[in-house]
């Protein structure tokens, strides 16, 4: 589900919209219908009614800035550490406990019947949907229409807005409430509609699986889609080792699973410098920042979390999030950088700080978009800080912070 990424907004949109001629809108617009019209039968095939296809397409229009955001390559690679320090921060531990607390028995509930703990629960809905506060604000039926129609994955958007038809067709969710990230996920749990058919479940009785009004029936979908995913009971993530001087980083990364003892005789440690210990079934050896950043021993359950969204920066982001829950520490090696990443509480006085200094950057949000990013290379240009790249750490927060001379 890594369509889930939200890439920055374009800046292209508005131009090409304003400068397309009424004339042309009006053929794309009739392709477009045409190419809905289209797809009615396929739906059916798959169980969508005509009532309820006619129902959910009346007039939806093509909306071109779908297809840049398909088509955008991200000019910006984040770096795990400041992935890290926005997704994991003092806030998000925070209300995540306040979460735990709040929801406590239908918690242990889920781990009852799933086998799946609050804590790694808690910390997939906080990455999710920051705990129900930010599902996303596109209509994801228009948005998926659209990207069955046109730019170059429409087989695969086809399946997912069948499967997002079927789920109003079922009554699991009305259709107003479909609103989620440009490529179609949604909810508490931010699922995608074909994984919200075939792993969503209704867990507070009410009949429906309704993954963004029931906060129940999203925290057992997660545990379920974690359990479906090989999530071992009782069983470590994982957890920081550290390395002996020189080591020899060949066999290392998540898929090359050793024993222990293998990678206690090439003199693997855990962090407070303890045996390694942990299930029988071997383990993996990541280095997300080479061999000088921080260093894991990773088991199965780490796959698990994997699955649900395929990228290693986002499992270690889940992991370390449902470690602060249960009271654990941070991370003891720091990250190979002189200039760390920016919790949300940061980047909101960044913010401030440039809005201050005249930067139009629009609302403080926390949220790092296009015009943040043009504000801070404009500020390191002037400080004379490198590179200006328009990534914002803490060397230009600080800077900003001490009056920006
Ligand atoms: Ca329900």
């Amino acid at each position: 589900m890594s369509d889930r990424v939200i890439p920055l907004l374009p800046l292209l949109t508005a131009a090409a919209v304003v400068l397309g001629s009424a004339s042309a809108r009006a053929q794309d617009e009739a392709a477009f219908s045409r190419c809905l019209a289209g797809l009615q039968g396929d739906a059916q095939r798959e169980g969508v009614t005509r009532a309820t296809f006619e129902q959910l397409t009346a007039g939806i229009k093509p909306d071109p800035s779908l297809l840049e955001l398909l088509d955008n390559q991200p000019e910006f690679r984040t770096p795990i550490w400041d992935y890290l320090a926005s997704l994991v921060d003092d806030e998000r531990v925070a209300d995540g406990r306040a979460m735990l607390a709040q929801w406590q028995p239908q918690l242990a509930e889920v781990e009852k019947r799933y086998g799946v703990d609050p804590a790694t629960v808690v910390a997939v809905w906080g990455v999710e949907s920051n705990f129900g506060r930010s599902f996303g604000k596109r209509p994801i039926l228009a948005s998926l229409a659209n990207l069955s129609c046109t730019g170059r994955r429409q087989a695969y958007f086809r399946t997912e807005l069948f499967a997002a038809m079927k789920i109003v067709q079922r009554g699991d969710v009305t259709a107003d409430a479909m609103v989620g990230s440009w490529a179609g996920a949604f909810g508490h749990t931010q699922f995608m509609p074909s994984t919200y058919l075939r792993l969503a479940v209704d867990f507070d009785g009410d009949g429906r699986r309704d993954l963004v009004g029931s906060v129940p029936d999203a925290l057992a979908s997660t545990a379920n889609f974690l359990a479906r995913g090989g999530w071992r009971t009782q069983q470590p993530w994982g957890y920081e080792v550290k390395l002996p001087a020189g080591f020899d980083t060949s066999g290392t990364g998540r898929k090359a699973r050793r024993a222990l003892a293998d990678w206690s005789t090439r003199g693997v440690r855990r962090v407070d410098g303890s045996p390694l210990n942990g299930p029988a079934e071997g383990a993996a050896l990541l280095l997300p920042a080479g061999p000088q950043g921080p260093a894991f021993v990773v088991f199965s359950n780490f796959d698990a979390i994997f699955g649900y969204n395929a990228a290693e920066s986002y499992a270690l982001a889940i992991a370390h999030l449902a470690d602060r829950l249960r009271g654990g520490a941070r991370f003891v090696t720091p990250w190979p950088t002189d200039d760390p990443g920016l919790s949300r509480v940061d980047r909101r006085e960044l913010q401030t700080l440039l809005l201050a200094r005249g930067h139009a950057i629009g609302e403080v949000d926390g949220v790092l978009g296009a015009a943040s990013r043009a504000a801070i290379k404009a500020e390191q240009q002037r400080l004379g800080l490198t590179p200006v790249d328009g990534r914002a750490g803490q060397k230009l927060l600080g800077r900003l912070r001490a009056g920006g001379n």
